[in-house]
């Protein structure tokens, strides 16, 4: 795909990883050649001038394997426990790795009530911009310590492109671990083919999304990306798939030149990002 010339002028990158993206699937501990490679293409996108947030998933991944539970735990309290013990241990790693690029990294959590009151969605709005303005990458994730279903986003792709719409980034770009948005599900169709570019988001791309993600640590499946790639586009912000398999990736995208999917933004006057997190689409 070729953006030249494109990508590399966008001012405000979010880029969303998730936990399987994080983790060695054999034994689901923490990549950490991974994810120090990560940050280190987060602060060159920072060198060459743009802002960068990141919404790394991973927290109850990452406490479960430190309490010692071999299954995903599926109680809310348990999960609550994990976050709170994994959070906690992603966030120390972030920290020493992105002062290493002498970045300062901080963390923002969320639920679905930060934004459904007014109040709380204009701290986090001024939150945002002010660690922008200070040069500092905030780390994104729900609030899975105090979050039960009522108050959830759900996924991270969600919550990811709900952060691009509020502070209003002009590139969302999800690391997933699929190569993009296929014809078919690519693991059981050989013939399932890649759809490089999509100019105008509308119901026939909608209706491709299949409901699964292929890995039992993460929740964001296609259709999740597409809800993603629905709030981004409105918002007027571009929104890239593509694998994070190698987070390489992140300086080709910019580059313009990878493999994934790209979803041209276009500014919907009637999109109202309130309304959509009350009601949805
Ligand atoms: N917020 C969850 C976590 O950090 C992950 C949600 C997701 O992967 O979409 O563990």
């Amino acid at each position: 795909m070729n953006l030249h010339d494109y990508l590399k002028y966008k001012k405000r990158v979010v880029v969303k990883i998730g936990s399987s993206s994080l983790q060695h699937a054999d034994n689901g501990e923490l990549d950490l050649i991974k994810l120090e490679k990560l940050v280190r293409e987060l602060c060159d996108l920072r060198n060459r001038g743009m802002d960068v947030c990141l919404v790394s998933s991973g927290a109850i991944a990452v406490g479960r394997r430190a309490i010692g539970l071999t299954e995903r735990p599926s109680e809310v309290s348990t999960k609550q426990a994990c976050a709170a013990v994994g959070q906690a241990r992603l966030m120390m790693i972030y920290q020493r790795l992105f002062s290493e690029y002498s970045q300062v990294a901080s963390q923002i959590l969320m639920t679905k009530y930060t934004m459904v009151n007014e109040t709380t969605r204009e701290n986090a709005r001024n939150c945002f911009e002010e660690l922008f303005r200070l040069g500092i990458i905030p780390i994104v994730n729900e609030n899975d310590t105090i979050s039960t279903y009522e108050m959830h986003f759900g996924d991270n792709d969600t919550l990811s492109a709900i952060v691009t719409s509020l502070t209003n980034a002009d590139l969302l770009i999800l690391l997933s671990d699929i190569d993009g948005l296929y014809t078919d599900d690519p693991r059981s169709n050989p013939d399932a083919v890649l759809i490089e570019r999509i100019d105008r988001l509308d119901e026939h791309y909608m209706e491709m999304a299949k409901d699964t993600t292929g890995s039992d640590v993460g929740t964001g499946g296609m259709a999740a990306k597409l809800t993603a790639a629905r709030i981004s586009v409105h918002s007027g912000a571009d929104m890239i798939i593509a694998n994070g398999k190698d987070v390489g990736i992140l300086h080709e995208i910019i580059e313009g030149e990878f493999k994934g999917t790209f979803f041209k933004g276009q500014k919907n006057v009637d999109f109202d990002l309130n309304q959509y997190i009350k009601t949805g689409f």
